[in-house]
This record gives C-alpha cells, sequence and structure tokens, in this order.
C-alpha cells in the first residue's frame, strides 16, 4: 500500500470508531475514500490541511426534542435532526425525512451523500440533510400539521435562504412543506420564500420540482444507455417504491417508449406486464395515501406479490427508486442473470456494497444516486433561483433546464472517471467529479 492509502485507510478506522453505530454513514464514506485514493495517487495536494478528515466531520449537528399532541389527547415524543454538512459551496441544501427508522446514522450518510451531489448540479449549494423518527403513515391531517409545526419550533432558528434550505425526502411531500413553512412565516413574521423548496406553486414554488427527480433519474439513464448505443425506446423497466421520485421515473420512462414491468412499496410489489397506468397510481398513492395492491385489485393484467421480490423480474433497466440498501448482492446477482444492463438510482443508496461489486463485475452500467437523482435537488436550487428573483418560469423551460443539468452531470461523471483511467466507472466519476469541486474550495477557504 502507498502512504496515501495507508492513510485514508487510517482516517476511516478512525471514523468508524468515532461515529461507532452509524453503518449506513459509514458505507457511504467508504465508497468515497475509496475512490479518493485513484484521486489522491494523481493529485496527492488534496491530501493537505487535514481535508479529507475535515470533509467527514459535519460542520454542525443539531438534534432536538419535537413533542406534539395526538387527536386523543396522548403527547408523543420525536426525535428532530438536522446535519449541516459541509457550506463550502453555498447554504446547506437537502431534504427532511419524516420515517421511523430514521436516526443521526441514517441522516450523516444522507448529508454526506448530498455534498457531492450538490456540488455534481454545478449550482452554489452545500450539503445537509434532516428529519425525524416520526412516522406520517397513519396519522391525521391534524396530527401531522401539529408535529410540523413543533419541528419548525425548533428548526427555524438553525435555517435561512443563506444558510440552510431544506426540503423533502421521504415522508415529506407537498403537505408537510406547507405545514413547516406556515410556522416558519409565523415565527418569523417574514415571508421568506427561499428558507425552503418544494412549496406549493402559488406560494413561491417551482413547476418541474415535483417531477424532477424522476424525470431527471430517467434523463440521465437514457443518456448513459445513448452513450453505450441502446435507449429507453422499447426496454423493459422495472422501478422500485411508488413514491415522488417512483412515479414520476415511471411516467418519463413510459413517456420515452419504455415499458415499466413492475413497482413496490414496503408491503410488496405489483408485477406490470404491459406498462402502469400512472393517473390511477397516482390516485392510490398520493390522494388516497393507500398500498400497492389496491392497483392489482383495478388492473386485470396486474399481480400483487407480498412474498419474493421485485428484482426476481427480467427487465433491461432496472432503478431502485425506494430506499437505501433495498438492493443486495443476491437481488443484484438475480438481475445480471436476468438480463439487465443498466441500472440507476433514483433513491440515495438503495444499492449496497456487494451489489455494485458484483454490477461492476459484471460490466453492468450503473449510475450511483448522487449524479442519477441529483435532478431534484438541482430544481430545487432553480427554485431558490426564481425566488430571489421573484420569478416563476414556465414548465418547458424548467424543464429543459433540468435536462442541461443531467446532461452536465453525465457528461462531467463519465469524462472523470476516463481522466482517472476507470473509463464507464460512473461510481469512481460521480465521487471525483464532486469532490474535486468542493475541495477545492474548501482549500481556498482555509483551515475551518
Ligand atoms: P416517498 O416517501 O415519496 O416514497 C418512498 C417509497 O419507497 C414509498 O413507495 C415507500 O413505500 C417505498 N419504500 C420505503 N421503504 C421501502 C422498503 N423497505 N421496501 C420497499 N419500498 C419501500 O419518498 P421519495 O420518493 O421522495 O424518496 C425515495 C428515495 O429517493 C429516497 O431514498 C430518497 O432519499 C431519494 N431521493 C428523493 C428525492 C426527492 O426529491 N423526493 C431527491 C433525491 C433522492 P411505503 O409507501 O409503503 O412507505
Amino acid at each position: 500500500m502507498t502512504s496515501n492509502e495507508d492513510q485514508i485507510s487510517g482516517y476511516y478506522n478512525k471514523l468508524l470508531k468515532r461515529n461507532a453505530g452509524e453503518p449506513e454513514f459509514h458505507q457511504a464514506v467508504a465508497e468515497v475514500l475509496d475512490s479518493l485514493k485513484i484521486v489522491l495517487q494523481k493529485d496527492p495536494y488534496y491530501n493537505d490541511y487535514g481535508l479529507i478528515e475535515r470533509l467527514c466531520e459535519p460542520e454542525r449537528q443539531i438534534i432536538f426534542r419535537v413533542p406534539w399532541v395526538a387527536d386523543n389527547g396522548e403527547v408523543r415524543v420525536n426525535r428532530g435532526f438536522r446535519v449541516q454538512f459541509n457550506s463550502a459551496l453555498g447554504p446547506y441544501k437537502g431534504g427532511l425525512r419524516f420515517h421511523p427508522s430514521v436516526n443521526l446514522g441514517i441522516i450523516k450518510f444522507l448529508g454526506f451523500e448530498q455534498i457531492f451531489k450538490n456540488s455534481l448540479t454545478g449550482l452554489p449549494i452545500g450539503g445537509g440533510k434532516g428529519g425525524s423518527d416520526f412516522d406520517p403513515k397513519g396519522k391525521s391531517d391534524a396530527e401531522v400539521m401539529r408535529f410540523c409545526q413543533s419541528f419548525m419550533t425548533e428548526l427555524h432558528r438553525h435555517i435561512g435562504e443563506y444558510r440552510d434550505v431544506p426540503a423533502g425526502d421521504i415522508g415529506v411531500g407537498g403537505r408537510e412543506i406547507g405545514y413547516l413553512f406556515g410556522q416558519y412565516r409565523r415565527l418569523t413574521n417574514e415571508h421568506e420564500s427561499g428558507v425552503l423548496t418544494g412549496k406549493g406553486l402559488t406560494w413561491g414554488g417551482s413547476l418541474v420540482r415535483t417531477e424532477a427527480t424522476g424525470f431527471g433519474t430517467v434523463y440521465i439513464a437514457n443518456q448513459m444507455m445513448e452513450h453505450n448505443g441502446e435507449s429507453m425506446s422499447g426496454a423493459k423497466v422495472i422501478v422500485s417504491g411508488s413514491g415522488n421520485v417512483a412515479i414520476y421515473a415511471i411516467s418519463k420512462a413510459q413517456e420515452l417508449g419504455a415499458t415499466v414491468v413492475g413497482f413496490s412499496d414496503s408491503s410488496g410489489w405489483v408485477e406490470t406486464p404491459n406498462g402502469v397506468d400512472v393517473e390511477l397510481l397516482k390516485e392510490i398513492k398520493e390522494v388516497r395515501r393507500g398500498r400497492v395492491s389496491e392497483y392489482a385489485d383495478q388492473i386485470e393484467d396486474a399481480t400483487f406479490h407480498a412474498d419474493g421480490s421485485i428484482w426476481d423480474l427480467e427487465a433491461d433497466v432496472a432503478l431502485p427508486c425506494a430506499t437505501q440498501n433495498e438492493l443486495d448482492g443476491e437481488h443484484a446477482k438475480t438481475l445480471v442473470d436476468n438480463g439487465v444492463r443498466y441500472v440507476a438510482e433514483g433513491a440515495n443508496m438503495p444499492s449496497t456494497a456487494e451489489a455494485i461489486e458484483i454490477f461492476r463485475a459484471n460490466k453492468i452500467h450503473f449510475l450511483p444516486g448522487k449524479a442519477a437523482n441529483a435532478g431534484g435537488v438541482a430544481t430545487s436550487a432553480l427554485e431558490m433561483q426564481q425566488n430571489a428573483s421573484r420569478d416563476s418560469w414556465n414548465f418547458e423551460y424548467t424543464d429543459t433546464r433540468l435536462k442541461q443539468i443531467m446532461e452536465n452531470i453525465f457528461r462531467n461523471t463519465s469524462a472523470t472517471a476516463a481522466e482517472y483511467g476507470h473509463e464507464g466507472d460512473y461510481v469512481i466519476g460521480a465521487n471525483i467529479a464532486g469532490f474535486k469541486k468542493v475541495a477545492d474550495a474548501m482549500l481556498a477557504q482555509g483551515v475551518i
């Protein structure tokens, strides 16, 4: 091993000890550090001034109590988090996740990933993430509202247009952003549109933000396919999940001529050999907040499975769009055996490290989440631009900007992989391209 490799292993071992019990954070850091070994061989100065250690330590971590009153009068107590990871490129930017699995390690992994993703967009945004172990499922609108108001009562001290701009993620959609924004406005007595993104269209929101992550994932997946002489048109595509990202990935893939052969939620998965009725799926998941089995109940050629795995389906393309580590080594082997040639991650870190190794070993074209799902945060940054100039752009213009950003991300990722001698390895390309821009800014700004 070279001394740079020794040093990186040293940083990682120290990080494991200082951040015990946070496996998702370890996993996200390990993948980036692995790519940085390649950077340091060529550009060893990136190891100066404690740069890599500083990059792996959040600038600030806020944990707070969120008490609220349930409809039956009982007091409930949840935990709120905001990890402000890196602001070298701009204000912290990243979503809020409300899900019972949320803990500090999950928020740190998401915040760490967000640094590189936001850098890849080419827009001036730093990385952060937050959320709570609150579960919106089964709660009334009034309960969700009281929770959001309590959450924002603490969070408002730490955010702002130039400081930290949260958005949605799992469990946080338009309804939650509305309640959060309302409470922020009430507490500060200011209509500061730029403090949150994902807002409603009549009060500072941007067209295309709702669709952006799913659309962006399909735009960049299609570009990767065209780069290799194929395209979405005529392809069979598996999309896991049926939330915000999945629904708009399904919609755009089908618009480009693909057949989406399955989707899922945490209760099971639905096989759809002849494609998906997106309007019905939206009605079930977005309006009724129902389960995917209801879709199979209404569509004759759709079959619901409570067992097995969506990754057992045969397809050309897999778009994991649900949650972290939903696609493991066994699933990856099955996908390879079943003919999948392209994988683009709509979710954050949905593939385990073992799954990624299997994709690499089998020459599957694999785009990691920090490149493939960057369309959401990029369009949030476009929402911030519109708020700052008190303007609102039309759908076509905003969609064109999103498409251009995704094209730039693919070009940059692909060119960086080739520059560092790993052509076609988009994990290495995305990690290095994302890293260099942040690292250059950190070096220029001194040891802080
Ligand atoms: P949503 O809450 O809208 O949807 C999440 C979907 O994933 C739901 O269908 C949910 O099912 C399903 N799901 C959750 N856990 C599992 C599981 N263990 N197995 C199968 N399905 C599961 O979230 P989003 O669509 O916003 O987010 C999805 C992913 O995309 C996350 O990783 C998020 O971090 C990432 N992402 C989101 C962005 C955005 O703009 N929204 C931007 C970039 C990344 P159920 O309804 O049963 O809970």
